[in-house]
């Protein structure tokens, strides 16, 4: 008996096609951590389930249920297959001591593992970039990550990803704030359903990220951390603000931005896509200040990033679809062997003066070469049978406007294509 062999759930395949454009996307990456004094640094896939454990948080969506963990049948050591990089480059960075010479910025990629519903979007082996920095404590650090983001969307030609940020304030004004929220929510309880309950005095602040539609009212209402938050926290928050003013990158202030993760302080972001459904946050961060002293090291201060490489790749396939309706400038069309031959020159022609062709091969009747030709997503068709080769004329069809084709004559054909495609005329 022979069963077909299948990937774990969840678990997928990158195949050639893809994986060129894994490449591709890797080699864009590469480049604009350099321009930012970025360095690589790799760590294990596998960690000590306590690193995670403590980094993360007892009470939080990872640790409490999306993490593999395992015991070593040859030693009984725990492990956990890494759910994020965080908190192990911080463990990497304190057991080498990399900050003795002072800050450092790092940056690492790779799969992460979290036991989730598999769904689109969301997978159980997924990918990361990851950017951390530490020992730098302005809310320059935190902005100049937030418009490195913005770069990359740039370079990869990504549109329509909007930025939140809120601030997470310090430790003591948390403190604060919990207590009002724990009264409030204790007023709601009935209310709430099994997370909140459980989480109501274990980790009251993740109820208001909730996605569940029937707490939202409760939750819009609730007590707003940034109230909260003293004069160094405001301070620190207005200053990342101002960066992000003068770099003119657009922002809203999500009071209800609270991060999975508990180790964060000040600054948090996440980056917003419509395009890609319910799983639309492609990247997320900001500051996490307490984490060092959390894994035994000497306080110093850290603020970092980590991006979802699958929805990245989706919304990235999404831009190049469009991209691709814009080209080539003209379609080919040419019926019979002279016309084949003039076909060739003419297109050369073209590209000489900088227009993008792409020549019809392989026959078939006018008809069908004109339905690739609009299919192809080019301005103009060029026509040329029997009487345009006679003539050493071409036709010219405009495909994607209102407009009467017209023939001219092949040493004018530039002229008339510059005028069709750039709205200019050659005097
Ligand atoms: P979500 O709310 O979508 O579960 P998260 O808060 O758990 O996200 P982070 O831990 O902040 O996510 O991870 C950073 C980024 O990694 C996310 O914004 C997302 O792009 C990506 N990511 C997280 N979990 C998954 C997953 N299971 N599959 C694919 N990408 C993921
Ligand atoms: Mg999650």
């Amino acid at each position: 008996m022979s069963t077909t062999l299948q990937a774990v759930r969840g678990m997928n395949d990158i195949l050639p096609d893809e994986a060129e454009r894994w490449e591709a996307f890797e080699e864009i990456v590469r480049d604009w951590l350099r321009a930012y004094g970025y360095r690589p640094i790799r760590m294990p896939l596998v960690e000590p389930t306590p690193l995670f454990k403590r980094a993360i948080g007892e009470v939080t969506d990872i640790v409490e249920k999306e993490m593999y963990s395992f015991e070593d049948s040859l030693n009984g050591e725990h492990l956990t297959l890494r759910p994020e990089g965080t908190a192990s480059c911080v463990r990497a960075v304190l057991q080498h001591s990399l900050l003795y010479d002072g800050p450092k910025r790092l940056w690492y990629m790779g799969p992460m593992f979290r036991h989730e519903r598999p769904q689109k979007g969301r997978y159980r082996q997924f990918h990361q970039v990851g950017v951390e920095s530490f020992g730098m404590a302005g809310p320059d650090v935190d902005a100049e990550q937030i418009a490195m983001c913005q770069r990359l969307w740039d370079d990869l030609g990504l549109q329509d990803v909007r930025l939140e940020i809120n601030s997470l304030g310090q430790p003591e004004e948390r403190a604060r704030h919990r207590e009002d929220l724990i009264r409030y929510l204790e007023q709601h309880q009935d209310k709430l359903d099994e997370d909140g309950k459980r989480r109501l005095y274990s980790n009251p602040l993740r109820i208001l990220d909730t996605k569940n539609p029937a707490l939202q009212e409760i939750v819009e209402a609730a007590p707003k951390l940034i109230d909260y938050l003293g004069e160094e926290s405001r301070a620190h928050f207005d200053g990342v603000q101002a960066l992000l003013r003068d770099m003119g990158i657009p922002f809203r202030i999500n009071p209800r931005l609270v991060r999975g993760l508990d180790y964060y302080n000040h600054t948090v972001f996440e980056w917003i896509t419509e395009q890609l459904g319910a799983q639309g946050t492609i990247c997320a961060g900001g500051r996490y200040d307490g984490l060092i002293t959390q894994l035994g090291g000497k306080p110093q201060p850290a603020c970092g990033f980590a991006m979802g490489v699958e929805r990245l790749m989706s919304l990235w396939d999404l831009a190049h679809a469009e991209a691709l309706i814009n080209s080539p400038d003209v379609y080919l069309v040419h019926q019979g062997e002279s016309a084949a031959r003039m076909a060739f020159r003419v297109a050369e022609g073209m590209r000489d003066a900088g227009f993008s062709v792409v020549l019809h091969a392989g026959g078939g009747s006018f008809k069908s070469q004109m339905k690739k030709a609009d299919g192809s997503g080019a301005s103009v068709a060029i026509i040329i049978g029997d009487d345009e080769v006679a003539a050493d004329q071409v036709s010219l069809k405009f495909l994607r406007e209102e407009r009467e084709q017209i023939r001219v004559s092949c040493d004018d054909l530039i002229e008339h294509l510059g005028e069709a495609l750039l709205g200019f005329t050659d005097d």
